[in-house]
Order: structure tokens, then sequence, then C-alpha cells
């Protein structure tokens, strides 16, 4: 192939993560995006909730059991000339860590909201997270088939909630029973609403321009009257669309919909697809590399155990920053300063895995992984050697003391544990100067020490004894010349090292943190952990 198709095949990737509150309709959207693609066939997605929620990411039984998504998953496929990659995150706040990486391999956002519920927690927090990568964030108001919030109280509500500036590229006509459809305000054509039935009946919208007087009949002269006014008020209050300003992160296009009866979302898809980003330069610590300037690279955003229970399997997806992937090739791990091939290069596709002869930056990959891997590692070709900014680790704020109940098992105790820990579920720490006898997991959010003990359970056959602990805070030490045993910390507080051997410390209360700052001048503390 040559280097101008590879520019191509780079060019047309959209490469993006949906982020929600659980149950504003996430699921739903991506699965009527995958029809779009054909990726899926309609019976495919009006299954139940229960099942449609499974179809897509469910790899693990703890999932089935409380019904949430705990993994992240990737799909892909193929729409109007793009090859689209969506990552799915998980809903449920604890694995909100999960979600943070997996923004971190995406180019852009889309911010599922419920028309009924504005910016809820999740959202706020998932967000954040956005802001600080600087990525553009895309706003889909779902569920408008449902009595909604006053339209202007919602982006009022974004504005306000997540300090980014919304420009409204279509505007709803009622809501609920009342809900006509669309109003575009570039083409000046309202796309009417019908009912297709839960998107199982192909829709029968119209596209009607707002001078017509068949609009006026078909949304009813209540409904007309108000979108005239809303759109001269609109027109002189919001801000004006600016790509730049987009794809700076500063200003969220808004689109309104209701992925359930799968209106607004070809719409939304157009417009979002032409808006976003294809895969743009990433920095590394030898400077910016270019997506198709360079040879393949790629770093390691998440490592899953167990995609198939059959093959105790972990696999480690990488987004692929630079270049073309082919299968078999040499490449070179740099962390691990290993050169090696690939193994079992896989892409999903909706329901099934499918092993890759090619993959172009934008896209994402697993790999199997015999347990070489850690999240921010970086592959790229042999005779480079440069390493993509590492994936910050997030401050634990539950702590637990872990023991396995058979001391016979303990080798598959410490396996398990920290093969659990690479993957970054957990983060697992000694006491100082102690070895392995005593492991403290900490984790963001508390289900994740439900997962661990069931994992254990499951997967290496160990009972555990858990033991919660009182921290709360944690501080990685950025001293390299450190000597922890002449720091005078406070009586709450535990020196600990994680399993590199680099120092922390841990703490029950806030104020204690400050305080054994200023008992030991010079002392440099850092609220993320760098991989
Ligand atoms: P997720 O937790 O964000 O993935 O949300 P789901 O996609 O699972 O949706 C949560 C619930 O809202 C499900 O019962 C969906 O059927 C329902 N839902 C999703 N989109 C819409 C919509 O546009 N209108 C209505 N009325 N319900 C919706």
């Amino acid at each position: 192939m040559t280097v101008s198709n590879i520019a191509d095949e780079i060019k047309k990737r959209r490469t993006f993560a949906i982020i929600s509150h659980p149950d504003a309709g996430k699921t739903t959207l991506t699965e009527k995006f995958l029809l779009y693609g054909g990726a899926i066939n309609l019976a495919g997605s009006v299954k139940g909730k229960a099942t449609a929620r499974h179809a897509v990411s469910d790899w693990m039984e703890i999932e089935k059991e409380r019904g949430i998504s705990v993994t992240s998953s990737v799909l892909q496929f193929n729409y109007g000339g793009y090859c689209i990659n969506i990552l799915d995150t998980p809903g449920h706040q604890d694995f909100s860590e999960d979600t943070y990486r997996t923004l971190m391999a995406a180019d852009s956002a889309v911010m599922v909201i419920d028309a009924s519920k504005g910016v809820e927690a999740q959202t706020r927090k998932l967000f954040k997270v956005c802001v600080m990568r600087h990525i553009p964030i895309f706003t889909f108001i779902n569920k408008m088939d449902r009595d909604a919030n006053d339209t202007f109280e919602l982006l009022d509500d974004i504005e306000k909630e997540l300090g980014i500036a919304t420009c409204p590229i279509n505007w709803p006509i009622g809501s609920g029973k009342n809900f006509k459809g669309v109003y575009e305000r570039g083409s000046k054509k309202v796309t009417t609403f019908s009912d297709t039935q839960k998107g199982t009946k192909e829709g029968e919208s119209r596209e009607i321009p707002i001078d017509s007087p068949e609009l006026e009949e078909f949304v009813g002269a209540d409904n007309m009257g108000q979108l005239l006014e809303e759109i001269e008020l609109l027109d002189g209050a919001s801000a004006e669309f600016d790509q730049e300003l987009v794809s700076a992160g500063k200003l969220s296009p808004v689109f309104f919909g209701s992925a359930l009866t799968n209106f607004g979302v070809e719409i939304f898809l157009k417009h979002f697809l032409q808006m976003t980003t294809p895969p743009l330069p990433r920095k590394a610590d030898i400077g910016v590399i270019d997506p198709i300037k360079e040879d393949f690279s790629a770093f390691v955003f998440k490592i899953q155990a167990n995609m198939n229970k059959a093959h105790r399997d972990r696999i480690a997806f990488m987004r692929i920053c630079s270049g073309k992937f082919d299968a078999g090739m040499e490449v070179y791990h740099v962390q691990g300063n290993k050169k090696q091939r690939l193994l079992q290069p896989q892409q999903m596709m909706a329901q099934e895995r499918h092993v890759v002869d090619e993959a172009y930056a934008g896209d994402i990959i697993g790999v199997f992984d015999p347990g070489i891997y850690s999240i921010g590692d970086t592959i790229c070709m042999p005779g480079k050697k440069f390493a993509y900014e590492g994936i910050p680790t997030f401050a634990p704020e539950h702590f637990a003391r872990v023991r396995q109940v058979d001391t016979m098992k303990r080798k598959q105790f410490v396996k398990g544990i920290t093969q659990i820990a690479q993957e970054g579920a957990i983060q697992i720490f000694q006491e100082y100067n102690t070895g392995m006898e005593e492991i403290i997991v900490g984790v963001v959010g508390v289900l994740q020490f439900e997962v661990l003990k069931y994992r254990l359970e499951n997967e290496y056959n160990v009972d555990i004894h858990m033991e919660n602990l009182p921290y709360e805070y944690i501080r990685w030490i950025e001293n390299e010349d450190i000597d922890m045993n002449k720091l005078t910390g406070t009586s709450d507080m535990k020196k600990i090292q994680d399993l590199k051997g680099r120092p922390l410390l841990i703490w029950v209360n806030s104020w204690s943190i400050r305080m054994t700052e200023e008992r030991n001048p010079g002392l440099v503390l850092a609220e993320f952990g760098r991989s």
C-alpha cells in the first residue's frame, strides 16, 4: 500500500467515546449508530433492555448480575465514507477510572444527556476529563419523545454546570406527546418526528422549510408561534458555530433527538462526522508524533482479562496513534525494551471479535497479552524509541488490607492480585519495608473491592479476607532521594510503596497532608501517579 493510501485511510478515521450518566441512553444511541453502519440488523437492536444492554459489552459475569456495564468496549463500523471507532465506556461511577483511560484513547466525546434530567453527576465527572484533554465535545440531548425540561434551561444547565459554551445545531419543537421534530438552524428546515415504534419501523419523516405554510399545518399554530419566537431568541443569544472553538473543546454543538425511536440520530451522525477531527498528532517524550508522517506507533490504554471465559485470556487494548499496523510485523515495546510481534491482533465488530490484518492510526486493536504490558506503555517500530505521555493513575479513595484465607494458595493469590492490578482495576501497595505478606489494595470506587473478591474466587480460585482501612487520602512522593525512615508524619499516616517500589503516603484526615508537608520541608507530594 502506498503512503497516500495510508494517509487516506487515516483521514477517514473518527474515534470517539460516548459518555453519559447511567440511563441517559448511551447504549441505545450506540446501537442506533451501529444500525446506520449496517453492523447490526434491526432485529438485534430491539431486544428488551436486559439483553440489549449486554449484547455489545457483556464480558463479565458480574455485569450480568448487576446489570451494569463494568468494562469498556470498542466498536468499529463504516458510514458515509468514514471509518468510525466508538469507545463505549462503563456507566457505573465506580468504574470511572476505566472511563478516564478510555477517554485518553478518544479524539472526541459525545455526551448524552437525558432531556428530563439535564446534567447529572456522572456526566460532570467525565466531562472534566474531556476538558483536561481539550478534546471536542458534542452534546446529544436524548429522550425528546418524553416530557423534557425547557430547552433554554437545558442549555443553561450545560453552560453553568460544565462551563462550556453551547451552540444548538438544531432545535426541538415540543417534547413528549407534543414532540413534532427538530428545526435545523443551518438549512432552516424542520425534520418531522414520526413514531417508529421504538425504532422497529422505518421512520417516515419529512423535511419542511420553515417558511412553508405546510409546516404550521403539521406542527400546529401554538407550536409554530413558539418555534418562531425561540428561533429569534436563539439567533440573538446563543454562540455562533465556530469550528475552531469546537475543535479546541471550548464550544459544544448541541443536537436534540430520541435514540429509542431513532429520531435525530442520523442527523446527529452526519453533522458530527464533519465537525469532529480525524486522528491528530500526539505528544511523546521526543516531541509531537504525526499520525500520517510517522510509522506505526500505539499506546496501551486498557487491559482486560477474561474477554472469553473459556480461554482465560487477557487482552491489551492499544490505540494506534500513527501509521499503519500489519499483522505479523515486528514492533518494539518501549517499556519492556523488547522487539516482538503483537499476538492475535483483533478488532471488535458489534458482538464479534475478528482478527485484523491491518489497522491504521485512529483504530483500536486488542492484542493477546501474556502479562507483559502495563497501562500507558508505548509500542513503536524497532529502531525508534519514544514514549507517549503516560496515563495518570487516579488517587484511590478507599483502602483495604487483603490476604488469602488458605495460606497454601499464596502463589495464586499474588499472581491474581498482581494481574488485576496491572489491568488498572485496583492499585496494590505494601507497607513500607515489608514484602508481599500484607497487601493493601486501593480503589477509586468501592464496587471494585467486590469485583476483586469475585474475580479472585472465580478466576484464581482464591478466597480472600478483606479488612477495610480508614485511610482516604493518598499522595505520591516525587522526591527521588527521599529517606522514608526520616520522614516525620502525623499519627494517622502510613508509609507505603507501590509495586515498583515508589514511596507513597496515606492518611485518614485531609488536613494531615498539609501538616506532613510542614513537618518535612522540601517534600514534594503529587495527587496523581505516573504510569
Ligand atoms: P445507558 O445506561 O445510558 O446506556 O442507557 P440505555 O440506553 O440503556 O437507556 C436507558 C433506558 O432509557 C432504557 O430503558 C431505554 O429504552 C430508554 N431510552 C433510551 N433512549 C430513549 C429515548 O430516546 N426515549 C425514551 N423514551 N426512552 C429512551
